[in-house]
This record gives C-alpha cells, sequence and structure tokens, in this order.
C-alpha cells in the first residue's frame, strides 16, 4: 500500500537525487565555460511508475524518457495531464510506431529509413508533428547499424535528409550512446567529441537540427564538456532499476 508517508519519503528522495544531479550538471557547464540554460534534462523513467513522473513534474521536471512502448504508452496516458515532452529512447519496431507517435514528441532513436517512413505516416494519420534525432552508433562499421540501435556515421546524412524530407516529422539533431566496446570504449569525452563533429557537419546542411542528446548517469560531465544540449538521466535520479531497461 502506498500511504502518505512512502509518498513523502519518495519525493524527497527524488528531490534529493535530482538536487545532486542539477549539481552536477551546474558544475560541468561552469567547468565547460557554457551557460546552465545550453543544457536540458531529460528524466529516463523506464522502469519506474507513473507516480514517479508525476512527482518529478510536481519538483520541475519537464522533459521525460522511456525506452520500451509497452511501458511507456500506459505510463504517458496515466500523466497526459501534466505538461511534459516525451522523449522516446529505444530501439523501435515499426510495428510499435503507430502507439509511440500517440504520446512521444521527440524519437530520439531514428536509425533506419524504413522507421523514417513509418513515422512519417503515423505522425501525418495522427496529425501530429514528431521531432526526431538520428541515432548514431560510433562503433558500428561503414553501413552497418550499432549492437544498441543506432546508424554507422556514413549513413547520417541519408537519414538525416530523408526524416527532413518526410511529411509529419522534424529534424532535430542527433544522438548517441557512449560505446562500451570499439576504439572508443571507456572513452566518453572521445566518443561524445566525435558526435559533436558530426553535429557540426549537420547543421551545415540542416541549420536548424541543433539538439545534441548525449551522457547518461555516469557521463553526464564528459557529455556536457563536448557539448551536449541534452542529457538523459536515468538511474541517478530514480535509482538503480530493479530489472534491465
Ligand atoms: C536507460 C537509458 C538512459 C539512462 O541511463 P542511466 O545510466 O540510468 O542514467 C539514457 N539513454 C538511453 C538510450 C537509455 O536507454
Amino acid at each position: 500500500m502506498t500511504d502518505r508517508t512512502d509518498h513523502t519519503d519518495r519525493r524527497d528522495e527524488l528531490a534529493a537525487n535530482l538536487a545532486r544531479v542539477e549539481e552536477r550538471i551546474s558544475a560541468a557547464c561552469a567547468a565547460a565555460g557554457r551557460k546552465r540554460e545550453e543544457v536540458t534534462l531529460i528524466v529516463v523513467t523506464k522502469t519506474y511508475p507513473a507516480s514517479d513522473v508525476r512527482l518529478l513534474h510536481e519538483l520541475g521536471v519537464r522533459h521525460v524518457a522511456e525506452n520500451r512502448d509497452q511501458d511507456a504508452a500506459p505510463k504517458a496516458a496515466a500523466c497526459a495531464d501534466l505538461d511534459l515532452t516525451w522523449h522516446f529512447v529505444g530501439q523501435l519496431q515499426t510495428n510499435k510506431v503507430r502507439s509511440v507517435v500517440g504520446y512521444a514528441d521527440v524519437v530520439q532513436s531514428v536509425d533506419r529509413i524504413r522507421l523514417v517512413d513509418a513515422l512519417s505516416a503515423a505522425a501525418v494519420k495522427a496529425e501530429r508533428e514528431i521531432g526526431c534525432l538520428v541515432q548514431v552508433a560510433l562503433d558500428a562499421e561503414a553501413g552497418e547499424r550499432g549492437a544498441r540501435g543506432g546508424v554507422a556515421p556514413d549513413g547520417i546524412e541519408e537519414l538525416a535528409a530523408a526524416v527532413d524530407a518526410a511529411e509529419g516529422l522534424r529534424l532535430d539533431g542527433l544522438m548517441t550512446v557512449a560505446p562500451l566496446a570499439g576504439p572508443f570504449a571507456g572513452r566518453q569525452h572521445a566518443a561524445f567529441e566525435r558526435l559533436m563533429e558530426f553535429a557540426s557537419r549537420l547543421r551545415a546542411n540542416h541549420p536548424a537540427a541543433n539538439m545534441v542528446s548525449a551522457g547518461m548517469s555516469a557521463d553526464l560531465e564528459e557529455a556536457v564538456a563536448a557539448g551536449a544540449t541534452h542529457v538523459r538521466i536515468g538511474t541517478a535520479v530514480l535509482g538503480d532499476r530493479p530489472r534491465l531497461g
């Protein structure tokens, strides 16, 4: 049973965690000579209940992210009255696109043309505009996709052009997850700097695509130092996840 005390305890816990993350982001911005407003905190609420999303909203959070439609759809529905921007950050099957387009404002995991086509068709049908980030797999070989999704760097421009041309979609920028293997393993800063190079190249053709989503609980400092505009923080705010998510 969730009584008032549990609710207050959880609120205090989330508030304390948020304050610590806020401090880390501020310190990282200061160290990089960046303004705090240049970095947006997205809290990754995957595996945690809608009640936590409501508490986070009470505490001032306005951007949340999810990676599985099965969990995200009911949670977003339960929080439909809140002014939240929902980001989808997981590998996305085309048969889930119609559901995701119903609540997601931004899909950060766009990594193949078939997905662009499906998102566009669903967005048009739902009469919505969906922001899209091309997910880059920094460790993928040319022409391949990453083990955790994402397109190899040589595929960025083709996908970006497809998003840009697609009805119902808006090209917002790039996203990455620091690789666990390959030449960038354990070198988050180098990985994020590489992403920033691709992001500047992208902006040459698509000036409005200025969002760079990089950095998680363990490496937000490296991402902010490299120039990320959005960090995606799960465990540092909500605690260790009860299961892999
Ligand atoms: C889970 C997840 C995060 C957050 O990771 P933490 O280590 O919990 O901060 C960020 N990005 C993506 C794509 C994720 O799946």
